[in-house]
């Protein structure tokens, strides 16, 4: 059984197999040597990578980007003395008994303007939010309470010192770091800050990011747009944009040139000019008609590797130009979205101001034995629940079809070449896994 022949009506999941001609590929332990592993290319790509310059943003746009500096609040929260019930204000030592009757004098409501003084002995209806009038030290709920006309007949015994009290600046304190610089916004962050008129915050820019697609063979899809002999559909551009997108990133553009070296200097010396990181597909192997690696080096891109003792994905080169930050990705499309995912997205994710930038891992038992040979790495498609991790029918790296319903990928180092049912392996949860 070779490549994406899959049995009609059969799971992709839950079935592994694996044939490729090319796995075996006799001599490419010669290579080796000149190969960066995976740790080492992860280690060049942070200690290579540039943080961009920040820029000052509306707040509410600025979930999932990194605060470029320190906010510090200029207000308590709360700034007075809130009740965080319903129910009636009291002073505590005034109840001596379930059953206390007290007279509800005045009532304090969300947004009351003025502060109410509570008189010992009395009650006032005090309402959730609402300022609690001085000299109470407790609120009794609602639900504790018997109403009268004019009277609360307490039902709680004994009325805890500050019950229901939410103090002055209970959640922060003025002058207090509301959030320290490189902090990650989320929605609950923009809750938070705007809590406090914090609504224009100083963030880490994303970069804008070039994609060259390289590839004689390719035909951009549409309507009625057939294939002629020898032609395939291109998609590593849509789907390149589509991760890029779904990281936050929308500055994109995309240039296509054919299989020649004078097209791919001129269209790679543009992109690296205009934009913060160029991504190139395919063209980077070795075959005759491979222009991306001489095309780098003619405008001067300055290698930091070039090939990774990993499967799929080998041929990836990483590269600076001034601060221009160039990968030039194999135009096989799984190893495409592969090195997206373990080197491109933790780059992205360093320029942004992250730290925390690579896949987050866990590790849990494989479901089906698997094993290979060489001094190659495996990175296999697979979909993981929190309890275990399932490889994927079909992977190599022409194909999609596993991918497209991949939601994690299983590390596998070289050193562990044989896993069995339940043994633990590495796993790298995709952004989407939930
Ligand atoms: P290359 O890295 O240029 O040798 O391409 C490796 C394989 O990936 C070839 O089979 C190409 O046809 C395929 N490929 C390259 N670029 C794309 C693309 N943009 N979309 C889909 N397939 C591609
Ligand atoms: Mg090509």
């Amino acid at each position: 059984m070779k490549g994406t022949t899959v049995p009609e009506k059969v799971s992709l999941t839950g079935r592994f197999f694996r044939y490729d001609p090319d796995f075996f590929f006799i001599g490419e332990e010669i290579n080796q040597l000149s190969m960066v592993s995976v740790q080492e290319a992860k280690s060049l790509i942070q200690s290579t990578v540039p943080v961009l310059y920040p820029e000052q943003k509306n707040l509410s746009e600025t979930v999932g980007q990194v605060l470029a500096e320190e906010l510090v609040s200029p207000l308590a929260l709360p700034p007075f003395r809130q009740s965080s019930m319903d129910g009636y204000a009291v002073h505590h030592a005034d109840i001596t008994r379930a059953g206390t009757l007290l007279p509800v004098v005045a009532e304090s409501r969300a947004g009351n303007a003025t502060l109410q003084t509570l008189q010992r002995g009395t009650a006032v209806h005090t309402l959730t939010g609402a300022p609690i009038p001085d000299g109470a030290t407790a609120v009794v709920m609602k639900e504790k309470v018997d109403r009268t006309a004019d009277a609360a007949i307490i039902q709680q015994f004994p009325v805890p010192d500050g019950q229901n009290v939410r103090s002055v600046g209970q959640q922060i304190q003025k002058g207090d770091v509301a959030m320290p610089k490189s902090t990650y916004l989320t929605p609950g962050s923009v809750g938070f800050l705007l809590g406090m008129n914090i609504h224009s915050v100083k963030v880490y820019r994303k970069p804008s990011v070039g994609i060259l697609v390289t590839g004689d063979e390719l035909v951009q899809p549409g309507d009625g747009v057939a294939l002629e002999f020898g032609q395939i559909y291109e998609s590593n551009s849509a789907m390149l944009a589509a991760v890029l997108r779904s990281e936050g990133i929308d500055d994109v553009s995309i240039r296509y040139v054919a299989d020649n070296e004078a097209a791919t200097i001129q269209a790679l010396r543009e992109l690296t000019e205009q934009h913060d990181m160029v991504l190139s597909s395919g063209g980077i192997s070795v075959g005759a008609y491979d222009f991306v690696g001489t095309a780098l080096r003619e405008i001067g891109v300055e290698e930091v590797f070039y090939k990774i003792r990993q499967r799929p994905g080998k041929p990836l080169f990483f590269g600076r130009n001034d601060d221009t930050i160039v990968f030039a990705l194999p135009g096989n499309p799984a190893s495409t979205l592969v090195c997206y995912y373990e080197y491109v997205l933790p780059a992205l994710r360093l320029m942004s101001g992250r730290t925390d930038c690579f896949l987050a891992k866990l590790k849990l038992p494989i479901t089906h034995a698997f094993s290979f040979q060489g001094e190659r790495d495996e990175f296999l498609k697979a979909t993981a629940t929190t309890e275990a991790v399932t490889p994927l029918y079909g992977q190599e790296s022409f194909v999609l079809r596993s991918f497209a319903i991949a939601n994690a990928l299983i590390y596998l180092p070289s050193s562990q070449n044989s896993v069995q049912p339940g043994d633990l392996v590495e796993v790298h949860l995709l952004p989407f896994f939930f």
